[in-house]
């Protein structure tokens, strides 16, 4: 039988003490490896049955062991005073790099909230300019009397604190009536008058006409009474009113074919109207203030008092639409509206 082979039934990794003598001594006169010697039991105070040779060998190592420990704390000591003093730089740099710049001192403090504007913005269309003169009358061009009578509306709307205006082109250059309708729509206009002069063939072509956005358009009712306040002036001012009142509707074929329609027929045409109209997104009327090509019709509403005559009566009539279909209007219930934002 092979000595080496376990008896049936016993584990071969068992450890036996008769096997392995435990090695927690080492012989005498040599050095104890630190290592070795953490893992053993802590020497008893009365340095147990060890010999003198033994004790002498354990009172340097302890003696390095305790300036081991020493170094030790030092180390962590100077390692808490470096990162103490990179904490110190880290939180107080940003403020070290504000000092040495000329940035302010002062903590941000909170914008001041900007005063609301509620004012009713209204666009003024000058018609023509930037290089276009519009029609050629007995005295001007109609570019002339359009920039006039519009400067001074703007005047008028300007001294009214309830309105906001401004001209839907500067007339650096020239804008087609389609850029002029996006410049109203940037500017935010919540109602656009557009100053347009008749002319005709004849010197006899008198009076006053003006277009809302037709029927079937989004602002088609506001825009139609407003036409009709400001067409209604122009006739107790004793101008005449061309058509029903003054009021019609215009259509344009791809052609460019022009159809005019009187204000109660209210056939919905799918030709478009005016470009101004159909895009400047708010009610809109545009205006024929009169014939420049009738020395009459210029006198009346042409030259200067005449323009600053047409003007008044364009502000009159956007103060009766404001005061029938602006925010404080009765139906237009704006603390609904507020309340909703
Ligand atoms: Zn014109």
């Amino acid at each position: 039988m092979d000595r080496r082979t376990p008896p049936t039934g016993q584990r071969r990794n068992t450890y036996r003490s008769s096997q392995a003598p435990r090695r927690n001594v080492w012989p005498a006169g040599s050095m104890p490896d630190p290592r070795v010697y953490e893992t053993l039991p802590p020497r008893r105070p009365n340095g147990g049955s060890r010999r003198v040779g033994q004790q002498g060998s354990y009172h340097r190592y302890a003696r390095r062991k305790r300036r081991g420990r020493m170094l030790q704390k030092l180390a962590w000591l100077l390692a808490a005073l470096l990162l103490a003093g990179a904490a110190f730089l880290v939180l107080n740099g940003t403020q070290l790099l504000e000092i040495g710049s000329d940035q302010p001192q002062t903590q941000p403090v909170a914008a001041p909230v900007e005063e609301q504007d509620n004012r009713f913005v209204i666009a003024v269309d000058p018609g023509h300019g930037g290089g276009d003169p519009g029609s050629t009358g007995v005295s001007f061009d109609e570019e002339e009397m359009t920039w006039d009578t519009a400067d001074r509306l703007l005047k008028l709307l300007e001294a009214d604190d309830r309105f906001s205006a401004f001209l839907t082109t500067d007339g650096s250059e020239y804008e087609k009536p389609s850029q002029r309708a996006a410049n109203a729509r940037a500017g935010g206009a919540q109602l656009l008058i557009s100053i347009h002069g008749n002319s005709g063939d004849d010197p006899s072509y008198v009076g006053f006409e003006c277009y809302p956005v037709p029927p079937g358009r989004t602002y088609n009712a506001e825009s139609l009474a407003f036409g009709q306040m400001i067409a209604k002036r122009f006739g107790e001012a004793g101008e005449r009113l061309r058509g029903e009142g003054g009021v019609r509707y215009i259509y344009y074929e791809d052609n460019n074919e022009k159809h005019v329609y009187e204000v109660s027929d209210t056939t919905i045409h799918t030709d478009t109207t005016f470009t101004l109209l159909e895009e400047c997104g708010c009610p809109a009327v545009l205006a024929e203030q009169c014939f420049i090509t009738s020395p009459e019709d210029v006198d009346a509403f042409g030259d200067e008092d005449g323009r600053q005559a047409a003007a008044q009566i364009y502000y009159d009539a956007i103060c009766e639409w404001y005061d029938s279909y602006g925010p404080d209007a009765a139906g237009n219930d704006s603390s609904t509206a507020d309340s909703l934002t």
